[in-house]
Parts: C-alpha cells; structure tokens; sequence
C-alpha cells in the first residue's frame, strides 16, 4: 500500500476555511533544523553525542502495506531497514534505532504507544489546529489534492502510531529518520503488473519546519539510487524526488521537527521482488544505495568504484534463459555501468523509442532485456552475437568489471 496518509475526508473537512483572497508570501512553520546543523551534529559526534537515525520499515508488525503474489511489502521493508541499520552501525558516529521487525515494534516505541496514546492524540490536535491558524493567516498554503500524489489513508490507530513515531523521534534526541516503503498503484491485478516502476524519495513540503535537510538528504540517496534505478514513471513521482504536506512519516501539520525521507524503493509488481533467489540481493542494494547517500549528505563519502554491491562480479557460468540468480543481477549492473544495459535495440525500448531501465530493470531475471544487452555488448566487441553469456563474452566481461 501507499504512503499511509490522514483521512482525506476529515481533512477536507479541517481545512474548509479557504485562504485569503489578499495572498501574502508564506512564511510557513518555524524551521527546526538546518541541513548544517545536522552536518555540524556528524562532524562533532561523539561516544554521548552520536547522530541518531531511526529506520522505519514502512508498515506494522503482521499489518498493512502492499501485497502481490504472497510478497509482502512490510517485510522487505524490514530487509531493507535491517541490512542498512547494519551498515550504518559499522560508523561510530551513529546510533541506529530501526522501528520495528516482522513480529513486533521496538520495545521503547511499544511502551510508549501503550502509555502516550492520550498525549499523541493532544498533540495531533494541537498541531492541526496550528496549521489551520497558519493556513487561515496565509502562512501556510495549503495544497490541493490536484498538487499532490494520491495516497491510501491510514486506519486512525494506525495513523496515530504513525503521529507517535515522530513525536517520540522529537522528544528522544533522533537526528533524522528514514521510512521505507515499496511502492504500489491500483492499476494491476492479482497477476498482472502494474504499468510503474522506478523509485520516488518523498520530502516534507516546503513549509514544514523540517523540509531543508530533508530534501538535501533526499537528493543525496535519490543520486546514488538513480545509478541502478529508474526513477518513478508515475506521473507526479517522475521528479524523484517528491514534496509532500499530507505524509504522517514525513511530518504532516508540523507533526515531526526532525528531518524526514520516506522511500518508495520500487513498486511491488516489478519482477526483481518476486523471485526468491534475488530478493536479499535486491533488497541490500537498496540498503547499500541508502547508506551511500546518507554518508555523501554528511560530505563522508564512501568511496566505491560502483554504486551497487553486485559489482564487481567474476563471472563462471552461462545463466540460463528465465533463470533468475544473483549472478543475473550482476550482469545486468555491470553491462548498465557499461553502457549496454538497457539495450536501444530491446523490444521495450523500440516500442518507448528510448531504452528505459523502467522497463528493462536491474532485476535479477535472465529475460529478454538481458539477451538483447548481451548481443549489444558482442556487436560491439565483435564476438558472435549469440545473446548468452558463454566464455569469449564472460572473459571480456570480467576483464572489464570483474575486478
Ligand atoms: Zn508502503
């Protein structure tokens, strides 16, 4: 399911004051943090002192969240969220909380649901009401439903807990928080794909005390993202990255003082989710992608040769056609970095008219545009053009991102 979202039926009825004829520069809520302030809190981090970054998989333990062939978002995202926490942990300058795991939530978060319920709901009021203030004094522009990506609403508790995380993140000294999502759209059936593809990092609007170094964090990983990744086809996602007032996880009505980007990694149809031998491969490079962001938006760069974990990569057999491995995945990232991978010549590409890694996705399967990637890469270097991945192919191919 989609980024969860307060009912939009209350919301309207929260915000039938219109905004002044008389329209004046919104000022917006106060700003919480700077995006230098955060690089100041890494830079002078200590053993007392670390960067907190809370990592939340998007959805609840055993509930919600988008479902396509017995795939479950809610627990690749708690694959994702668990192999980032553990490359994050390995720098001493953070501390990692992640939200949740597939049973149950984090043990400070459960009992602070279980005592706070009363406070979360206060505060929630409390900034709804702020924001309509702001609204009806032209501070805040309120943005219709025509500006913004439609989103599934969330059940009450649901959104309640969602209104938690960020107050508990805001009282509990957390530097920034990460929410993962897979993507969906109502447009596929039970067996049948969704027309998207392609990843969108979500930002809090502009106005929102938080929305500085949240966008700038965005920019960092959506950039090491895109290397392997298509960017959202879906209209309104196809910036990347995508400003949003209405996301609980990102701060909805001022509710979060902390930066905030929720990540829609993919959409839930796309072929690199559904086949069980690539699924940890896909779901660490996503994670490994994040980490590399994170660390340029701290100006920590790790310096790698390919922004992917699956390269570089010797290669020792021919994969068969339909089959899928993590050795597929490699070959697919290696004939992209190249320059191969997605193929002007696939059949996707002539029907599109441009090769588009949306269509063709670094996904782990041996299909068609891969055959069509390899016999580019033979032209090119004149070896047969057999589609496979036989000896003369893979020896050249190692020689180039084997090492
Ligand atoms: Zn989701």
């Amino acid at each position: 399911m989609k980024r969860i979202i307060f009912s939009l039926t209350l919301l309207s009825v929260l915000f039938a004051v219109t905004i002044p004829a008389l329209a004046k520069t919104p000022t917006g809520f106060e700003s919480t943090v700077s995006t230098a302030d955060l690089r100041e809190a890494y830079t002078t981090a200590s053993i007392g002192e670390k960067v907190h970054i809370l990592v939340v998989p998007g959805h609840e333990p055993m509930y919600g969240g988008a479902v396509y062939q017995g795939i479950y978002e809610r627990e690749l995202t708690v694959e994702i969220a668990d192999s980032l926490a553990k490359l994050l942990e390995q720098n001493p300058r953070y501390e990692v909380t992640v939200a949740r795991t597939n049973d149950s939530w984090n043990g400070s978060l459960e009992r602070y649901f279980d005592r706070n319920m009363k406070s979360i709901k206060k505060f929630v009021d409390t900034q709804k009401k702020l924001m309509k203030k702001l609204v009806r004094k032209g501070d805040v522009e309120q943005r219709g439903d025509e500006e913004q990506v439609d989103h599934a609403a969330a059940p009450t508790d649901v959104a309640l807990r969602l209104y938690g995380i960020n107050k508990w993140a805001n009282e509990n000294g957390v530097d920034l928080v990460l929410s993962l999502h897979i993507n969906d759209a109502p447009d596929h059936g039970e067996n049948t794909p969704s027309a998207y593809a392609g990843f969108a990092a979500y930002v809090p609007d502009p106005q929102y005390g938080n929305a500085a170094p949240s966008r700038a964090l965005a920019e960092s990983i959506a950039a090491r993202l895109s290397t392997m990744n298509a960017t959202s086809t879906l209209p309104g996602e196809s910036v990347g990255v995508v400003e949003d007032q209405e996301l609980i996880a990102i701060g909805a009505y001022g509710t979060l003082h902390v930066p905030s980007v929720l990540l829609e990694y993919g959409y839930i149809t796309e072929p690199k989710f559904l086949h069980t031998e690539v699924r940890k491969t896909v779901t660490d490079d996503y994670a490994y992608q994040t980490y590399l962001g994170v660390q340029d938006f701290f100006k920590d760069p790790v310096t790698v040769k390919y922004s992917t974990r699956a390269l570089p990569r010797y290669f020792t057999e021919t994969p068969g056609v339909g089959s899928s491995s993590p050795a597929v995945y490699s070959l697919q990232a290696g004939l992209h970095t190249l320059g191969f991978y997605p193929a002007a010549t696939s059949t996707f590409a002539i029907a599109t008219h441009t090769p588009s890694l949306a269509r063709c996705t670094i996904s782990g399967l041996m299909d068609g545009c891969t055959i069509d990637a390899i016999k580019v890469f033979q032209k090119k270097h004149m070896l047969e053009q057999t589609g496979a991945l036989g000896p003369k192919t893979r020896a050249l191919l190692n020689s180039l991102i084997g090492i």
